[in-house]
């Protein structure tokens, strides 16, 4: 391996990726290097007894239709020169925030949303319409660090009802909150913008075909990828980093380093220590593929976030799983079905239908099947407790691991009534531990430190963080993360 490189980027997640992509783009002499086996970072893929699962994809947020300027969607098609029409997108059908007595749908079309809280929340709606002008004219990406507000607060100051405040922020907390029971008012304005104004989609075989679409273009434009290559330390000359130490005891030298493994576990690789607790907010994912159809089932909302009591408790547990809310995402719901068992889409006009048994052009034809016969999948996320999994010997994991699997498939059919369907085809579940091990995040926290680093800057003159703790969350975010800090520091001028 070449031992001098233009610029290192840490971590082959959706970040690194787009940050990658770009400075290759560029003519920079880039390496990426991933310790896991897989790209893709929290939103990989991997296979188990020969089925393909996603990590992560509930939903791809941020969707807008083709050519539609301005939006983060599309500009990072743009900065990355990848056509919109490669990632394949279907749109969600709707989903629901549903609470004890009351449910609120959105999808793609915000007036659906504001008709739902006009007929839900009569007296609130003057205060929704000021609070989705007071987002839209927040300046959410900036890169300058600011004093967290609390959006709860901000949101009293539009609604009085403390129902409608708990309801709207509970997708939001789920999709990207590193705080418990709050978000900073930057961060709600960005999800708000990203789950409530553009919406849900997913690409047609899900999370393997943005991961391949992105190697595929890094490489192309002669980046370097490294798999299995973990790096053990960072180099540091003063505040200068020179470059990486990896696991295997090899050195590499760079001008320039960017790293997406987050503040803490970047830091620590550079040898120190940062005061105060890490995040412990977590979660817990099953999936199960059943021998049916969400039709048989009753089950028509793509994405279902839900919570047992009128206020939200989005906080660390002490509990293996904690029911009392949680996503529950089916992801046969993107797209429009029609009479014949196909699936049609309206992302791009006009309207193209096609079977998933068709197209088999970027997966195996034994992939191919196997999706053919995943005709239901239910995926349900809940907050999980990183130290209960951890306390665990490995006989009471597995087991726990099974008893937490029927909990949660019973807690989702208990929120999505209909007939819940009985063969179940194959299941997985994975803890706070196994995202830990794969993406060595402290403690599995999905979101990251609480303090987030807008400008990518922590203390050193050449390496720069992206991703998570620089604060762009999601798939769109992450991509969008790596593009504007490898732009801001290693392209500018
Ligand atoms: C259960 C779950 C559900 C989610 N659902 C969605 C969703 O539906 N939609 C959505 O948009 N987002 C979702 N997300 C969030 C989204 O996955 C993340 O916000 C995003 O992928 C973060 O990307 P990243 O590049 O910042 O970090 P990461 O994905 O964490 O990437 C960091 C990479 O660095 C690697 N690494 C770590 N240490 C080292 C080292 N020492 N040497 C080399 N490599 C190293 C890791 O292996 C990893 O690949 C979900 C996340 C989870 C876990």
């Amino acid at each position: 391996m070449n031992t001098h490189w233009d610029v290192i980027v840490i971590g082959a997640g959706m970040s690194g990726l787009g940050a990658g992509i770009r400075l290759a783009m560029a003519g920079k002499k880039v390496l990426l290097l991933e310790q896991h086996y897989s790209v893709g970072g929290l939103n990989g893929f991997y296979v188990k007894d020969k089925i393909l699962y996603d990590v992560g994809l509930h939903a791809l947020t941020n969707f807008v239709p083709p050519k539609s300027c301005g939006h983060p969607l599309t500009k990072l098609c743009r900065q990355l020169r990848i056509p919109y029409e490669a990632f394949k997108l279907e749109q969600q059908r709707q989903s629901r925030i549903q609470f004890p007595d009351v449910a609120l749908y959105f999808n793609n079309h915000f007036p659906f949303l504001t008709e739902n809280v006009r007929q839900q929340f009569p007296k609130q709606i003057d205060g929704f319409l000021e609070l989705d002008a007071a987002v839209e004219n927040t300046s959410d990406t900036a890169l300058d660090s600011s004093d967290f507000i609390s959006a709860r607060e901000q949101l009293r100051s539009y609604l009085s009802d403390p129902l409608l405040i708990e309801m709207l922020l509970l997708p939001l907390f789920y999709y990207g909150s590193a705080h418990a029971n709050d978000l900073d008012w930057r961060q709600f304005a960005i999800l708000y913008k990203a789950i409530y104004k553009e919406g849900f989609a997913r690409p047609k075989f899900g999370v393997r075909t943005i991961c391949r679409l992105l190697v595929e273009r890094y490489r192309t434009c002669g980046g370097v990828l490294k798999l299995k290559t973990a790096v053990r330390s960072i180099l540091l000359n003063g505040s200068r980093a020179v470059g990486v130490e990896l696991a295997s005891g090899e050195t590499l030298y760079a001008t320039q380093l960017l790293s997406s493994v987050g503040y803490r576990e970047t830091q620590a690789l550079c040898g120190k220590t940062v005061e105060g607790e890490p995040s412990r907010l977590s979660f817990a994912e099953t999936i199960t593929t059943y021998d049916a159809t969400p039709e048989a089932c009753g089950w028509d909302d793509t994405i279902t976030f839900f919570n047992t009591s009128e206020r939200v408790a989005y906080e660390p547990t002490e509990a293996l799983i904690d029911l009392r809310s949680g996503v529950i995402c089916i992801p046969e719901n993107y797209g429009d079905r029609t009479s014949d068992g196909s699936f049609s889409t309206s992302v791009s006009q006009p309207t193209v239908s096609y079977k998933l048994q068709q197209n088999p052009t970027d997966l195996s034809s034994a992939d191919s099947s196997r999706i053919a016969t995943q005709r239901l999948t239910l995926r349900t996320t809940h907050l999980a407790g990183y130290d209960a999994w951890k306390n665990l010997s490995p006989e009471a994991y597995r087991e726990q691991k099974k008893a937490c699997l029927g909990a949660s498939r019973a807690c989702a059919f208990n929120i999505l009534r209909g007939q819940p369907p009985q063969t179940v085809l194959a299941e997985d579940m994975f803890t706070p531990l196994t995202i830990e091990r794969f993406t060595e995040h402290i403690n599995g926290a999905i979101y990251g430190s609480t303090k987030k680093f807008r400008d990518g800057c922590i203390g050193y003159e050449n390496l720069f963080l992206c991703g998570t703790d620089q604060g762009f969350l999601g798939i769109v975010g992450a991509l969008l993360s790596g593009i504007s800090m490898a732009n801001y520091h290693c392209l500018k001028g």
